[in-house]
């Protein structure tokens, strides 16, 4: 365990005791995990992103956003989960930092540009099904790894 100023744990001790049904776990990254019913968080980040960060991944938890979505959709979860975040940052006193939320679905939204470009081309693909693209000009498929907290890989395919 790394050691947490009280800000952060009593953030922690209060979010577990509102939702006993979810896991909190230490990581380096924050994420939601749908599967496990758990939040990663990563304890080290300074408190005003620590508290932003996990009250997001909260959202997915609350909106019971699941990981299988094609992309178009993802950018509408991320959305909704940013309103939802708003809405937690009221009800537990955490400054709700707007230009960070825009920030952070800029990123998002580049993300997705680059999970669809070609690795042949770099063409804009189409998504066919969960994580499998095709070329609209080479007809190259290729697949992408399915976590954005992953460094973006695309494995061809023969
Ligand atoms: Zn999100
Ligand atoms: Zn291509």
């Amino acid at each position: 365990m790394v050691a947490m100023n009280t800000q952060k744990q009593n953030l922690l001790i209060r979010l577990s005791s509102d939702f006993v049904d979810i896991s909190f776990k230490e990581s380096d990254i924050f994420k939601w995990s749908y599967k496990e019913k758990t939040i990663y968080f990563n304890p080290l980040e300074k408190y005003t992103v620590f508290s932003i960060s996990l009250l997001h991944e909260l959202a997915h938890a609350t909106l019971n956003h699941d990981e299988y979505h094609l992309d178009i959709e993802l950018l509408k979860i991320e959305r909704e989960a940013w309103q939802k975040t708003k809405e937690l940052c009221e009800k537990y006193n955490i400054t709700f930092n707007e230009n960070f939320a825009e920030n952070n679905l800029d990123t998002y939204r580049n993300w997705l540009h680059l999970r669809s470009l070609c690795p042949d081309c770099k063409v804009n693909g189409m998504q066919l099904s969960n994580l499998n693209y095709r070329c609209l000009a080479c007809f190259r498929e290729w697949t992408n790894n399915d976590s954005r907290f992953k460094r973006l890989h695309k494995r061809i395919k023969k």
